[in-house]
């Protein structure tokens, strides 16, 4: 493809026949003819995951009862799957655990960094963060009550707002809006150099561009369960603690699971060694199945293949609304540089929410995001190009007839 050409849907198709990834996609379960861009707030089902769920419920809880936690090996899901997921974000064995939300999560490893850095009491973070992040900032400082307090700096000038007061930095790697993708060595890097932790939040990364904590020395992190990693909705998320801080970690969250001896009943908390000590109480065990199924399938992808195709398809994608709407009707909020964004696309239009609506109306799924953001996210197991194409024809289409300017389309619905 000449960059300066138009692009054709047979050029795509082409695309679609070469796709190293392209047998992928028979392993989710789309209904046939929805083009699903919303992978990234709800990954698509695994076509293995009901059977696998109908084998829990009626097999390990149905007859084999409590002993399950044994002869099937509940205790260990957490574990194992966290060990899974640990493959896809360069941690080491025994330093990620599936457990809780990623809410909870951020709770429980923010708790951890403040403990790690007593004598200081600044958290950093950035003003777009993903709301739910701040939000459980603002709680544990209030609920503290040591004088913590949450800065916020702008993306550009958070390097130089990691002053000596802070004890951690609270990021989250690819900006669930605008995708914006931070440099995680070298932030981490800048973060350690002021003697501060560093919290990533990897809910849009994991699953969807390569990230090395282990090679950017990263101290705590988080994820979700839901998006790229296809673990249907509401999955368990997950926490990462590297394996030099594990030691030195008294969980805010003291619960059973995380005791050294759970069924030993003891009066007193004494923590678990290594990562276990961060598990609370008795894990979703019919979501951990469900989640297992969609790390599983990741897991068979190479990752350098799933961003290599994500780029692609980003950039394929903003050539098409170029060349078929045109500039100036969308305004492209994610960066221009592909190396610098996620696997998603944003863009501002005016009636966003009801262009979206519309969109959904014929089968094209994407998201609204507040103020007037149109998300496009790319999926490269599951999406294929022609689909690009037949999504921007559809948005062309919309935006031409103002199809979009219904009534029903304007209201606001609970969940966007
Ligand atoms: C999706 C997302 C979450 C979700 O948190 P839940 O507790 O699972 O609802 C958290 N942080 C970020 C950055 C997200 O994108």
């Amino acid at each position: 493809m000449n960059s300066s050409e138009l692009l054709t849907r047979g050029d795509l198709e082409a695309l679609d026949r070469a796709d190293p990834l392209r047998g992928f996609r028979d392993r989710f379960a789309i209904p046939e003819g929805v083009i699903y861009l919303d992978g990234n707030s709800l990954g698509a089902m695994p076509a293995a995951t009901p059977a696998r769920v109908r084998k829990v419920v009626e097999e390990e809880w149905g007859r084999d009862l409590i002993r399950s936690w044994n002869i099937n090996g509940w205790i260990d899901l957490q574990r194992q799957i966290g060990a899974k997921i640990g493959r896809l974000i360069g941690a080491r064995d025994g330093e990620t655990i599936v457990a809780d939300s990623t809410s909870i999560n951020v709770f429980k490893a923010l708790a951890a960094g403040l403990e790690l850095r007593p004598e200081r009491k600044v958290i950093l973070s950035e003003p777009d963060n993903f709301p739910t992040d701040l939000y459980v900032a603002q709680g544990l400082t209030r609920y503290l009550g040591r004088g913590h307090t949450l800065r916020l700096a702008e993306p550009n000038e958070i390097e130089s707002a990691i002053t000596s007061d802070v004890a951690i930095v609270m990021l989250t790697h690819v900006n669930y809006r605008t995708g914006r993708m931070h440099d995680m060595r070298r932030i981490t890097e800048r973060a350690h150099a002021a003697g501060a932790i560093m919290l990533w939040d990897l809910a849009h990364s994991t699953g969807a561009v390569p990230v090395d904590v282990t090679g950017a020395g990263v101290d705590l992190a988080v994820g979700c369960g839901y998006k790229y990693l296809n673990g249907g909705p509401g999955a368990p998320a997950f926490l990462y603690v590297a394996q030099r801080h594990q030691p030195h970690i008294e969980p805010i969250l003291s619960g059973w699971l995380g005791h050294a001896a759970p069924f030993a009943f003891e009066q007193s908390y004494r923590p678990a060694e290594g990562i276990d000590r961060v598990s609370v109480g008795a894990p979703p065990i019919i979501s951990l199945a469900a989640l297992e199924v969609g790390v599983d399938v990741m897991l068979d992808a190479s990752i350098d293949a799933v961003r290599a195709k994500s780029v692609q398809q980003g950039v394929i994608f903003d050539r098409l609304v170029a060349q078929e709407i045109g500039q100036g009707t969308l305004t492209l909020v994610s960066p221009t540089d592909p190396a610098m964004r996620g696997s998603q696309l944003c863009y501002a239009h005016p009636n966003a929410w009801p262009v979206m609506r519309a969109l959904i109306d014929r089968e094209v799924i994407g998201d609204f995001r507040m103020p007037n953001i149109l998300r496009f996210g790319f999926t490269p197991l599951y999406l294929g190009y022609a689909e690009l194409w037949d999504a921007v024809a559809t948005l062309k289409a919309i935006l031409a007839e103002r199809a979009w300017d219904r009534p029903e389309y304007h209201a606001l619905a609970t969940v966007t």
